[in-house]
């Protein structure tokens, strides 16, 4: 499906997966505003890695460098103020009684997505997209397919305001994340994805392995490597 003559805003922390959304929101739609938000997190450093990426992106296709539009950035320190969570504390990442990681920041997508609403409202934006993903994900609820599809409609509601949330890598595992981005902007793509993002919990851009920078033993970097295997195992046979 095309949107070749509608606007979209691209949830983009400066990670693998939301990188990966930003192609392929550039693939389709006429013009591409991305958003970040600063919440006090430990990894802070793929706030940074975003303008790279941007720019990275914009020179994949001449035609991507035409429709990406402006960056906006929020402060939701207050998020960082009421999670005590390994994510913003400097606390080991453990399973809690609940049997999530200690990762998970209660409400954080639902925020996200909310924010992102009220500030595509005012950008005549009605096209969401986000790199939530249930298929390799660490089990944080609000990724989750169901909650994400109710949350549009709250906010379609709330706002009396058509919106729509795109996931296109809720179905994908990592593996398949990284075939996607060969195929929406080849090589050049997969190795900007390797080079510029973020994806490690404890933010590590010391360690350099082949599927990029991380400490390569937290969750996130387990995650990330092991779809990398996958997807060059994939691309050998
Ligand atoms: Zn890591």
């Amino acid at each position: 499906m095309s949107h070749a003559d509608e606007p979209a805003l691209v949830l983009l922390s400066g990670g693998q997966d939301s990188a990966t959304c930003l192609a392929w929101a550039l693939d389709r739609f006429g013009r591409v505003e991305t958003l970040g938000f600063d919440y006090g997190q430990r990894h802070r450093i793929e706030l940074d890695c975003r303008p790279r990426l941007r720019e990275g992106m914009a020179a994949v296709r001449p035609q991507w460098a035409e429709r990406l539009g402006p960056d906006h950035m929020l402060d939701l320190s207050t998020l960082g103020q009421i999670s005590d969570t390994a994510l913003t504390r400097e606390t080991e990442i453990t399973m809690t009684a609940a049997g999530l990681p200690s990762t998970f920041v209660p409400g954080r997508n639902l925020l996200f997505f909310t924010y992102a609403a009220a500030l595509a409202y005012r950008r005549g934006i009605r096209h969401l997209v986000g790199g939530m993903c249930e298929t390799d994900y660490s089990g944080y609820p609000d990724c989750r397919d169901d909650t994400l599809k109710a949350l549009q409609v709250a906010l379609t509601l709330g706002l009396d305001r058509r919106v729509t949330i795109h996931t296109p890598l809720m179905w994908r595992d990592k593996a398949a994340t990284w075939a996607l981005a060969e195929t929406l902007g080849g090589t050049a793509l997969v190795d900007l994805i390797r080079e510029d993002t973020v994806t490690c919990y404890l933010g590590d851009r010391r360690h350099r392995h082949d599927w990029g920078y991380g400490c390569g033993t937290c969750p996130a970097c387990e995650l990330r490597r092991a779809g990398w295997e996958g997807y060059e195992v994939a691309s050998r046979t």
